[in-house]
């Protein structure tokens, strides 16, 4: 038996055994000794149905005013109990926006931190993909090649490792980003009419039912855009839009500090006049061949290249034509060498100086000549004048003439001033 009850029983049976003493064993006790008549007990007991059909009535209209409030009482419960089931789910709710943006601020730390462009990349997809939760969506990053403008594909985070994307330059909805520089947020592609599907099927198989993108953009300067999809419809929010475009708005200096970093760094191993490297980024590079070399047991060669009467030159058509050939023969030694592995630098004013990995003496001694006459041929126009220049080129290699780089210049450098002295226009090897 449950307690309460027992304890109404125990309650309820004093009673019991009193109205039973009250109500029969009393009144029999008193006719029995003759003191009461029989008249006077009726009259008590009619006195006593009375009361109690009149208690009783009074009793269940009571207990139908109970019955009536408590009810009452269960439907203000009901509504309570749905309210705080709406603030618990609103609280849940707020905890994982507030999870999601402290992830956010940690991981958006971290890739202002970071300089190379790459790894920024790699950050901005992860984060995207970490805060807008959904196992079956495709992240992509394009960034903008201001060479030819146009959009690359740099990143992805696919759903399935066998999936293909096709649209490496963009499709339909990453132009529509780029030239509205706005973001865009498709809920359900069929219920979408903005865009033409059949051009969309042309550009790119997946399928896709929803997406969120948003553009990098900084003074007003497109850098690119990230963007969610999936192949189903009503997997996005309002929110997961908004942050996305807060991924992408702190993303847009983070990738502005890497490309202003590529650009610094660039300035500073670049040589301004010509674009060859710089002669210290080029003996650092000369370093690093010679312990590869020794690693790998493997020979390279080093040209050096000097005009033959520059100043000559110089004096006849300026410095400033002499400027324009330093630049001419520039792209010539980049063109020369574009097949083959090399590091061109410029050395000093009209002195030059090449790497050629994994070359020879006598391999490097023929591609020198070729060099050689592709100068001697090519015409530079001056006031309408036709104009030439020549060079002498030394050749050294590694390990034959020497195995330490201050030396291999050394004895480059000598053999250029050989050729100097045989003549010019010529090549010499060491
Ligand atoms: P050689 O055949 O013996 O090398 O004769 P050269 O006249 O080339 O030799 P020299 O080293 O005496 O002269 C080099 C000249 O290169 C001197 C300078 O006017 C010129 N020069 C060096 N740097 C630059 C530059 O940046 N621009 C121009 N226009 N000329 C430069
Ligand atoms: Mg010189
Ligand atoms: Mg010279």
């Amino acid at each position: 038996m449950p307690g309460s009850a027992r304890s109404q029983a125990s309650r309820v049976f004093p009673y019991l055994i009193l109205y039973f003493f009250l109500f029969l064993v009393l009144p029999v006790l008193l006719i029995k000794i003759g003191r009461v008549h029989l008249g006077p007990i009726f009259l008590f007991y009619c006195a006593c149905i009375l009361i109690a059909t009149l208690l009783y009535k009074n009793s269940s209209t009571r207990k139908y005013q109970l019955e009536y409030r408590s009810e009452e009482f269960q439907e203000k419960i009901n509504i309570v109990s749905d309210q705080s089931l709406q603030e618990e789910n609103i609280a849940k709710a707020l905890l994982t926006k507030i999870s999601r943006y402290n992830s956010l601020k940690e991981i958006i730390e971290e890739i202002n931190r970071d300089l190379d462009i790459d790894s920024v990349a790699t950050s901005l997809t992860s984060i995207a993909s970490s805060v807008i939760t959904n196992s079956n969506c495709t992240c992509l990053l394009y960034l903008i090649d201001t060479h030819h403008q146009k959009m690359i594909l740099i990143k992805t985070r696919k759903s399935h490792q066998t999936q293909v994307i096709k649209a490496k330059e963009g499709d339909i909805f990453d132009h529509w980003v780029m030239h509205h520089l706005n973001p865009l947020f498709i809920e359900d592609m069929k219920k979408d009419f903005r865009f033409d599907v059949e051009k969309l099927k042309a550009q790119e198989m997946r399928p896709i039912g929803s997406l969120v993108s948003a553009p990098f953009v900084s003074e007003q300067r497109f850098l690119g855009l990230l963007r969610m999809d999936s192949p189903e419809a009503n997997v996005f929010s309002q929110d997961d839009l908004r942050l996305l475009m807060t991924v992408c708005d702190i993303g847009a200096v983070a990738l502005e500090n890497s490309e202003l970093f590529k650009e610094t760094q660039s300035l500073a191993i670049h040589d301004n006049l010509t674009q060859l490297y710089t002669k210290g980024y080029f003996m650092e590079r000369l370093k690093e061949e010679c312990k590869r070399a020794i690693r790998q047991a493997k020979p390279f060669s080093l040209l050096m290249l000097d005009i033959d009467f520059f100043k000559n030159y110089n004096d006849q058509f300026g410095h400033t034509a002499g400027d324009l050939v330093l630049k001419r023969l520039s792209s010539n030694i980049t063109e020369s060498f574009k097949d083959v592995n090399a590091v061109s630098c410029r050395f000093g004013g009209e002195e030059f100086c090449v790497i050629l990995d994994g070359m020879d003496k006598q391999q490097a001694t023929l591609i020198a000549e070729a060099l050689r006459k592709r100068i001697e041929q090519e015409k530079l126009v001056l006031r309408k004048q036709e104009t030439h220049i020549t060079a002498s080129i030394g050749v050294a290699a590694f390990p034959t003439d020497a195995i330490e780089q201050n030396e291999l210049i050394l004895k480059a450098d000598k053999a250029m001033y050989e050729a100097k002295q045989k003549g010019r226009n010529r090549v010499v090897s060491a």
